[in-house]
């Protein structure tokens, strides 16, 4: 999608990552003058090649003139310490962008003359099961014969994706440290999934990163706010953006709870799913036997994801086909084998505590291999949460620190082979192999997807030898 606005002007693009170097081209096809750096050299050097022009933003008077920078998310801004071009971008009055914001700006999305026939963008963000959710978004779209493209944290860069037609919809999955920094955010339906401690180095603490994410939902945002009551943050972020109690700006959306009322609002309990608008019911589906979205957890993503094509004018019988034939994203609560009565799930994305609270609440006996670079804010909250646990099998340098914290029976076994191998050993007819981390992969792999390769790599090469 070619960026507009900036005809002949010069544009700072800080971080030369997938986003960025879409962001040039962007911008070069729009007419502006993109003027790139990256602190690493072979960043530079791709760019380079492209023929876009690098230049040291650090070296005296490189921002004036600039029009805007624009800066990758992978780049931290203000936390743990602010960053000296970003910093000297804010005091000269250079606008501070990104991707997202560029991306916004350039769909006009808000044609009003047109509004009935204009492309739709839905965004989700959220501590977990963003992905899942957006994924599922667009799979029940397109399920549903309508045109749809998934981008942003999951499937292509934003400023990459084919021009949407009339009447198509773009799904997009934003993180933290996208909306924290994108000047506009106006999609037409903002889903919110749930809030827990992730990221906390990058955004000052708990308050920071619920900003973050806030700022999807601020005025002049989605039209459709798509919100997870199931915590204090989500419970606090509907209140607030309900005007009455019957607004149907808000649909809530829960996992556990009966919602209802006057307002609009979908909720899973005991496997049905359910739709209240205005007191009364108006759609059910069974969940019970849906393969793809095992867990009360995935209930929530699906219930988010069915209010935010409902709010998309789909019927509720196309939307229960499309919950059907999903097939799962891999990494999320993935079950991919089952050998003498034992069942083998990678959960590798699982690299926060609540996510692993939920993986570990999805299943009954639990070899449950654990371990990593821990986050922020330590393991405490998975007490009560490991009651499934027969034995943990922990990995990471610093497995024998994790192992300590942890309430269950657990061994250090360091490494992924270790750690498999125990834990296929033990494992006995009804108990399930979880990989959920609850950690980050970095101290051991380049990825959570590496690391849950290697896991489901280990278990294969075992189960076959
Ligand atoms: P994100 O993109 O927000 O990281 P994913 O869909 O990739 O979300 O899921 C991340 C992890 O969180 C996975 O381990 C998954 O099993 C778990 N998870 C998925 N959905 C939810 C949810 N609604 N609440 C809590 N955990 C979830």
């Amino acid at each position: 999608i070619p960026v507009t606005g900036f005809d002949g002007a010069r544009v700072g693009v800080l971080g030369l990552g997938r986003s960025g170097l879409t962001a040039a081209r962007a911008l070069q096809a729009g007419g502006a003058v993109p003027v790139c750096w990256d602190d690493n050299p072979a960043a530079r050097a791709a760019a380079e090649a492209e023929g876009f022009t690098c230049a040291d933003p650090g070296r005296a008077g490189a921002i004036d003139g600039l029009a805007a920078l624009i800066v990758s998310p992978g780049i931290p801004h203000l936390y743990p310490a602010p960053n000296p071009v970003v910093a000297a971008a804010l005091a000269a009055g250079v606008p501070v962008d990104n991707d997202i914001g560029l991306f916004f700006r350039s769909l006009a999305t808000r044609d009003w003359d047109r509004y009935d026939t204009a492309p739709r963008v839905v965004a989700v963000t959220g501590s977990n099961g963003k992905s899942t959710t957006a994924a599922l978004i667009h799979h029940l779209l397109a399920a549903a014969g309508r045109p749809a493209q998934l981008a942003g944290n999951i499937g292509r860069g934003v400023l990459d994706i084919d021009p949407p037609g009339d009447g198509a919809v773009v799904v997009l999955e934003l993180s933290s440290y996208q909306t924290e920094l994108a000047r506009a955010l106006t999609p037409d339906v903002g889903v919110f999934t749930n809030l827990s401690p992730d990221h906390l180095d990058r955004h000052g603490g708990i308050g920071g990163y619920f900003a973050a994410k806030r700022r999807l939902f601020a005025e002049g945002g989605p039209d459709r706010a798509v919100i997870g009551v199931d915590e204090d943050a989500g419970r606090f972020l509907a209140g607030q953006l309900a005007e009455a109690p019957s607004d149907d700006r808000v649909i809530r959306v829960s996992s556990g709870q009966k919602l209802g009322g006057p307002g609009w609002s979908v909720f899973a309990r005991k496997g049905f799913l359910s739709e209240y608008r205005k007191g009364r019911q108006v759609g059910s589906i069974d969940l019970r036997d849906i393969t793809g979205l095992p867990g009360a957890h995935n209930h929530q993503n699906a219930c988010a994801a069915y209010a935010a094509v409902r709010a998309l004018g789909l019927a509720p019988r196309a939307i229960e086909a499309g919950l059907r034939s999903f097939g799962g994203l891999p990494h999320r609560s993935q079950v991919f084998a089952t050998a003498g009565g034992v069942t083998y799930v990678n959960d590798s994305k699982a690299t926060n505590v609540d996510s692993a609270a939920r993986a570990l609440a999805s299943f009954p006996r639990i070899r449950w291999i654990c371990g990593g670079l821990e986050k922020e804010g330590g393991l405490a909250a998975l007490a009560g949460a490991t009651g499934a646990v027969v034995r943990a099998y922990v990995i990471g340098r610093e497995a024998a620190a994790f192992a300590m914290q942890l309430d269950v029976e657990s061994e250090v076994c360091t490494t992924m082979a270790a750690a498999v191998a125990r834990a296929i050993e033990d494992a006995g007819p009804g108990e399930t192999v979880l990989l959920a981390p609850a950690a980050a992969s970095f101290d051991q792999y380049d990825s959570f997807e590496k690391r849950g390769e290697d896991f489901m790599a280990e278990v294969r090469r075992r189960l076959a030898g």
